[in-house]
């Protein structure tokens, strides 16, 4: 097969599954109508891994009423009722969901242009839609009903409030069964879940929704990852900067957020007379250090970084655990630079994004350039030549280093042309983390200049660039991806001491002593429990190693190692584990090999 061919049936197959998906909404909307009279459907889309409906009905769906809802589905599928597409006058469209008090489907028709509409019936079901369906309802055979969850009528959240049915079918039993499977480990990984069993983080009522409280244990390991990142970016040839969380208003309409971004801030505070912002973004403020003094050529490349915390307004329903928040930390930074110097900086920063992923264990990545929609430049801000020269450097980065990408015509941002990086985890899942942005915009905006060889002003390259994306988002998803058990140099107590009486108990704290000196982090449980019960305690807390000591152990300066998921190692000298362990953390190994 051609790489083209290849592209073209990948594409028919999405298609195909998109009609299976979205005729099993259908199906689900019959079945709901047929069991629940009075029901109004709303509208019914597949969407990633599946589909939903929207229904408005007063009371509120049961899982009970789900599993009916099912079976009623695999009824009709069963009588296999053949799906028929018929061009409807608008007017006898409207009059057909009148007669069926299907109001918010008469709305939907009334809005459509034109003067024919086309439904879609199956039975005594209609749906006004565009298509296109499957031919029968008895090709729909492997599916299944996942949720309910609360939805609004056109997403307006003043408007009526709907019940979203979520579900999902596919070609095949296998099919439809591995990703079941992959949604039970998903749940069991859930990052709110093992952030409560974990004790690393939270959130509170009277806080309010999507800020993020991180509890000693998930702030030890943001900490640890934070001096990484200071030291990577120090190393890497970055300066670190701070800047505050507000800023005037001026600086927000020079930036032009005020005039794009608007509906992501939040609303401004009047500190005498003047309005100031919460920072959405930080590019603004290291724009004004970029403009606090006159640069030459020969200053440029900055490389200029911070972990910069942003609040954006994210409406209530979207909000989710650490992945989806209002206030978060952004690994952010930007590269200011010549035209000539752009593509070495581009590979460097393609370099190091890779090399911060793969010491996270993220080495199996996704990565798409997303290039101006060839047909509409004019939409885009920034010269030509200017789009042309930032295309080419991502793409000549991407090919000097043989990584393979997708190429995403008229995603790019109206600022400029982008690489994102996703990372894929351990059940398979992408997520999107790195992200490597021009700006044609800022520059102009803020009139930024440096002195050329030449002696007269240009305007420099701006990127805009983030490895993690968010700390919070970030820590979500290595929550999932290592289930809990953190990788050594992540882990925030490395080494568990457990005297075995209470005799011991000196013993077990100076070895924690000893760990401590070596630049480990240990702790030492004290508690008057069972051993086997303090055991199991740290293995539930999934620390990577623990040590057990007692009257043999205290004797001979030495203990009794486990190692977490793969149990007893036997006596060890202490200063040959500690030699040892020390070197793992250093390298920032992802295993241990006892
Ligand atoms: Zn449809
Ligand atoms: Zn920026």
């Amino acid at each position: 097969m051609t790489e083209m061919n290849k592209e073209k049936s990948k594409n028919e197959a999405a298609v195909e599954l998109e009609t299976l998906r979205h005729s099993t909404a259908h199906l689900l909307a019959h079945a709901v109508l047929d069991l629940f009279p009075g029901t109004q459907a709303g509208i019914g889309p597949a969407v990633e891994n599946g589909f939903y409906y929207d229904f408005l009905r007063d009371e509120p769906f049961s899982s009970d009423d789900l599993a009916a809802i099912e079976a009623r589905m695999r009824e009709i599928a069963a009588a296999d009722a053949p799906i028929v597409r018929e061009m409807l006058p608008k007017a006898e469209a409207i009059r057909l969901f009148e007669s069926r008090g299907q109001t918010l489907k008469v709305e939907l028709v009334r809005e459509k242009g034109g003067d024919v509409v086309s439904v879609y019936r199956q039975d005594g079901f209609a749906d006004f839609c565009l298509g296109p369906h499957l031919g029968s309802t008895g090709l729909i055979r492997y599916f299944k009903l996942l949720s309910v969850s609360g939805a609004y009528w056109k997403g307006d959240e003043k408007g009526v409030q709907l019940q979203r049915i979520y579900g999902t079918a596919f070609p095949t039993a296998k099919d439809l069964e591995e990703y079941l499977h992959l949604l039970e480990e998903a749940k069991k990984r859930d990052h709110r879940r093992l952030g409560a069993e974990l004790d690393l983080f939270g959130t509170a009522e009277d806080l309010g929704s999507g800020l993020i409280l991180w509890y000693p244990k998930g702030a030890r390991i943001r900490a640890i990852i934070e001096q990484y990142w200071r030291n990577r970016h120090w190393d890497g040839g970055y300066e670190v900067l701070y800047t505050p969380h507000i800023g005037r208003e001026i600086l927000w309409q020079t930036s032009g957020h005020l005039g794009f971004y608007k509906d992501s801030m939040y609303a401004p505070m009047d500190i005498d007379g003047q309005n100031y912002y919460l920072k959405p973004m930080n590019c603004p403020f290291h724009i004004q250090i970029y403009k606090s003094r006159m640069w030459s050529y020969r200053d440029l490349p900055l490389r200029w970084a911070e972990l910069g915390t942003v609040y954006r307004y994210e409406r209530s329903g979207v909000l989710h655990g650490l992945l989806r928040v209002r206030g978060f930390t952004q690994d952010d930074a930007h590269i200011f630079c010549t035209p000539d110097q752009i593509e070495d900086e581009i590979l460097r920063v393609l370099d190091f994004s890779l090399s911060i992923l793969a010491d996270f264990g993220f080495t199996d990545n996704k990565i798409e350039l997303s290039v101006r929609d060839p047909k509409n430049t004019d939409k885009y801000c920034g010269a030509d030549e200017h789009w042309v020269q930032a295309e080419a450097s991502l793409v000549k980065a991407l090919e000097t280093r043989g990584l393979p990408y997708e190429r995403m015509e008229g995603e790019a941002v109206f600022y400029g042309p982008k690489i994102d990086i996703k990372v894929k985890d351990a059940l398979g899942r992408y997520w999107q983390c790195t992200t490597i942005q021009f700006d044609f915009n800022m520059s102009e905006r803020f009139d930024m200049s440096y002195i050329g060889e030449d002696g007269k002003e240009h305007r420099p390259y701006m990127v805009h660039r983030a490895l993690m994306g968010s700390l919070e988002r970030f820590f979500g998803v290595l929550i999932e991806h290592y289930n809990g058990n953190f990788p050594l140099w992540l882990a925030p107590v490395q080494i568990q001491v457990i005297p075995i009486a209470e005799r011991h108990d000196d013993y077990a704290r100076s070895l924690v002593e000893k760990i401590k000196a070596r630049g480990l982090r240990a702790s030492a449980d004290l508690r008057r429990e069972k051993l086997g019960y303090k055991i199991r305690e740290a293995e539930k807390q999934k620390v990577p190693l623990i040590l057990v000591a007692g009257d043999k152990e205290a004797a001979a300066g030495t203990a009794s190692l486990r190692v977490h998921g793969q149990g007893d190692k036997g006596t060890v000298d202490l200063d040959e584990f500690l030699t040892k362990v020390k070197s793992l953390d250093d390298r920032r190994s992802l295993t241990i090999e006892y």
